[in-house]
């Protein structure tokens, strides 16, 4: 596999390298030079997940690493199911948490800290990331224990649900957590300026293990398949994505899933107030705002880092504009959207409700919805169970961390503080 980086051309790296280094040069994307689709579509669709998922990933990263290692760095990696649920007649909400953090990042996370042990092959790492919600705790369980890996946690501080934040700074072990006194993108600021530091990037052999990481994509394009391969076949062209987007690693990972050859006939990008897509999509201009903090807040991203890679499937052409729309979904439409799904019988969090909210404004009447259920109620539930009024059931990963104490350091915002305390506590 051939990658490209998406601000300078002349960087290119393979596979290996581009989970190495995550950025390139300029703070540039790394993404595929070429996309091949698969033939046998058909054919996969009939296969169980981790069967279906070995070929999609064997297929994506060709021959430069062996096709056993890779299988079984999915097998072990996709240890949970992904039910396609059907919520109304033509809508079915695809749940994709339920790995061990409750949320679909672990797909992502389980299947990058397989190529990071993999392609490190023992020298030390540190995995710097930061997150604005279930991010965090995907990379902290996939990573913990694992020798010669320390991961660094940023997280924007009083601003992620406590027993969500309580999934990623209970761990210890190789796993440090950092609150931060601002929001997310300050988070991802700080992130930014680590790798450009040589003293950081180099001295402690960074990582990052966010979204812009190509191996999480890999993974995420997988899920997109078993929704699809769960529908009924006459269903299938008609389906519609609705996906709930912050930095929108998912949705991308859904377009790379119908580059393949997946029938999906379009997408909506749904987001909360932070609304920088969907404007852009009606509009044309790239008009960013402040961050505004909502229910939904692991979508409260106001400059989603993955969307130039949306620009390179477009500009490339393996992917007509016109098959996206945006849908922004406000705070009171979003409970009233969660309050909808309770009295279809579904019990929902602000996240995927958002998404299902898009879908009822949007999806025509020959169309199938699939909206993307990317946590856990029980993750929200503060916000679950006040929207609702009605107690949510705690799953057994959350009861386990309910008790215990944060291990979680504080620093400022500034990048000296994070500098300071990288190389106290790392080093
Ligand atoms: C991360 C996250 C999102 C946003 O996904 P992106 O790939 O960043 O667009 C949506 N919902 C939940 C619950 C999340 O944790």
């Amino acid at each position: 596999m051939e990658l490209q980086n998406l601000k300078d051309a002349s960087d290119t790296v393979n596979f290996a390298q581009a989970v190495k280094k995550g950025l390139g040069k300029h703070q540039g994307l790394y993404f595929p030079t070429d996309i091949q689709p698969m033939r046998n579509i058909d054919e996969l669709l009939k296969m169980p997940l981790v069967e279906r998922s070995q070929h999609i990933i064997r297929h994506l990263v060709g021959d430069e690493m062996a096709p056993d290692l890779l299988d079984l760095m999915i097998s072990t990696a996709f240890n949970f199911e992904a039910p396609l649920v059907s919520v109304s007649d033509n809508i079915y909400s695809l749940e994709l948490f339920h790995g061990p953090t409750l949320a679909f990042k672990d797909f992502g996370g389980r299947f990058m800290a397989q190529c990071l042990a993999k392609i490190s092959e023992g020298k030390p790492v540190t995995i710097l990331t930061a997150t604005s919600g279930d991010t965090g705790a995907a990379v902290a369980h996939a990573f913990h224990g694992i020798d010669n890996i320390n991961v660094v946690i940023l997280f924007p501080k009083g601003k992620i649900s406590p027993l969500q934040e309580k999934l990623f700074t209970t761990l210890g072990g190789n796993i440090h957590t950092v609150a931060i006194n601002s929001d997310f993108d300050a988070c991802q600021q700080l992130v930014k300026s680590a790798f450009d530091d040589p003293d950081v990037r180099d001295g402690l052999h960074l990582n990052s293990a966010n979204s812009i990481n190509i191996s999480r994509l890999l993974a995420q394009v997988c899920y997109y398949f078993e929704a699809v391969s769960q529908l009924p076949d006459d269903k299938r062209a008609q389906s519609v994505f609705a996906v709930p987007s912050g930095n929108f690693g998912n949705l991308t990972a859904g377009i790379i899933a119908k580059t393949l050859g997946l029938p999906i006939k379009r997408f909506i990008a749904a987001t909360n107030s932070n609304d920088t897509v969907p404007r852009y999509l009606s509009s044309g201009e790239w008009n960013p705002k402040a961050t505004i903090p909502t229910i939904s807040n692991a979508m409260d991203v106001s400059q989603p880092n993955n969307w130039p890679r949306i620009e390179a499937l477009v500009e490339k052409g393996y992917f007509e504009k016109s098959l996206l729309k945006g849908e922004a979904v406000d705070e009171e439409s979003t409970q009233v959207a969660m309050k909808q799904l309770q009295s279809l019988g579904y019990i929902s969090e602000p996240h995927a409700a958002i998404a299902y909210r898009a879908l009822t404004r949007q999806l025509e009447d020959s169309e199938i919805g699939i909206f993307l259920g990317t946590a856990h109620p029980a993750k929200f539930r503060e916000t679950v169970e006040n929207v609702l009024g009605q107690p949510i059931h705690l799953p057994q990963p959350l009861v386990d961390v309910a008790g215990k104490a944060s291990l979680a350091s504080e620093i400022g915002d500034d990048y000296q503080s994070l500098k300071e305390y990288l190389f106290a506590t790392l080093t």
